[in-house]
């Protein structure tokens, strides 16, 4: 009977769901491994046969770039290897970046999707092995085939490219402002609510050292030194988390052209959804004024994704000065 199961691929990468108290740490600290995880979730086994792996045990703050390029290597090996889809299992606090990192360079059809838990596994009510199984479960459906990578959490499955952390501490934790959410889970079984879209080129693996791209947040009463600074410290590139829909200072807007003209500077919106304008305000330091200085305006992209986006735009070999380029294109290609 088993032997008709499809394949799903698990690998933990610790966090929440794979933490257990330490008298010594004072608090929960990742500790169990693939197997442990897959183990401690009833029912798993007759959905799909489950091969485990544990490629790291990090709180996911500690995740480093080598560590998620190691993770799709992995995943990809899994899927040449005859898994149906792959689940990683990772702490929550960056899986609205790690998830959209992925996303840019996963190139199969194959479902990737990424869970966790809100929820340590002795706590009452431990979301983690719901939240696999859920992750599971997306993952073997044919409805998440060319989807590329989802987040499935709380019954909820959400694409890469919208899915943001809402709440810290919530059990509904996630997200999907703009996009909306990708499926819900109904006894089970995802529902879709939306028609594939074209993914954009997965970008080529990264063929230099990734580069610094600072991420600053434009604040009352700044006039943009910090970012400034950010030259100084050998970063890349800029991402500007500007106020409402691309804005910054007087101030600040003095500071654009003279870094624009050293490194790629991306102007995103710190708000927790909506766009950036183009074409709508026109005094010193707004969208207008910010794009003619050199400034990119990224449009529905976060600050955080932003950040990532040129971050593996550099590192996969696109220059500085195809940057704004490269990015133009790429949100046309994923608008809703
Ligand atoms: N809330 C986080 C989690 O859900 C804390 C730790 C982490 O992100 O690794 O896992």
């Amino acid at each position: 009977m088993s032997n008709s199961l499809p394949v799903v691929a698990v690998a933990s990468l610790g966090g929440t769901i794979s933490m257990t108290p330490s008298d010594a740490a004072g608090g929960v600290v990742p500790t169990l491994d693939a197997t442990q995880l897959a183990r401690s979730v009833p029912g798993l086994s007759e959905v799909a046969t489950i091969k485990t792996t544990s490629l790291r045990q990090l709180p996911s703050a500690s995740l480093g770039y080598g560590d998620l390029m190691d993770a799709l290597t992995w995943a990809e090996q899994q899927v040449a290897d005859g898994a149906s889809g792959v689940v990683l299992t990772q702490g929550t606090d960056t899986l609205e970046e790690t998830a959209f990192l992925l996303d840019l360079f996963w190139k199969l059809p194959a479902p990737l999707i990424l869970t966790g838990a809100m929820r340590a596994p002795q706590a009452a009510g431990a979301d983690g092995p719901a939240n696999l199984l859920a992750a599971v479960r997306t993952a073997v459906h044919p409805d998440s085939i060319g989807r590329g990578v989802l987040v499935v959490m709380n019954d909820t499955a959400h694409y890469a490219r919208w899915v943001s952390k809402g709440d810290a501490l919530a059990v509904q934790a996630f997200v999907s402002l703009d996009g909306g959410v990708a499926a819900r889970l109904v006894e089970g079984c995802p529902t879709f609510f939306h028609a594939r879209q074209t993914r954009p080129q997965p970008l080529a693996r990264p063929v230099r050292a990734w580069p610094k791209v600072a991420m600053v947040t434009a604040v009352l009463g700044d006039d943009g030194e910090l970012a400034e600074m950010a030259l100084k410290g050998g970063y890349e590139a800029v991402v500007i988390a500007a106020q409402g829909a691309g804005h910054v200072s007087f101030g600040f807007a003095e500071r654009i052209g003279p870094l624009a003209a050293q490194v790629p500077v991306v102007i995103a919106s710190r708000a927790a959804g909506g766009s950036t304008a183009s074409r709508t305000y026109g005094y010193v330091g707004a969208e207008i004024d910010l794009a003619r200085r050199g400034a990119h305006l990224c449009g529905w992209l976060s600050p955080l994704k932003a950040r990532l986006l040129v971050t593996a735009l550099l590192a996969s070999g696109v220059a500085p000065g195809a940057v704004g380029d490269a990015l133009a294109n790429w949100s046309k290609l994923t608008r809703q």
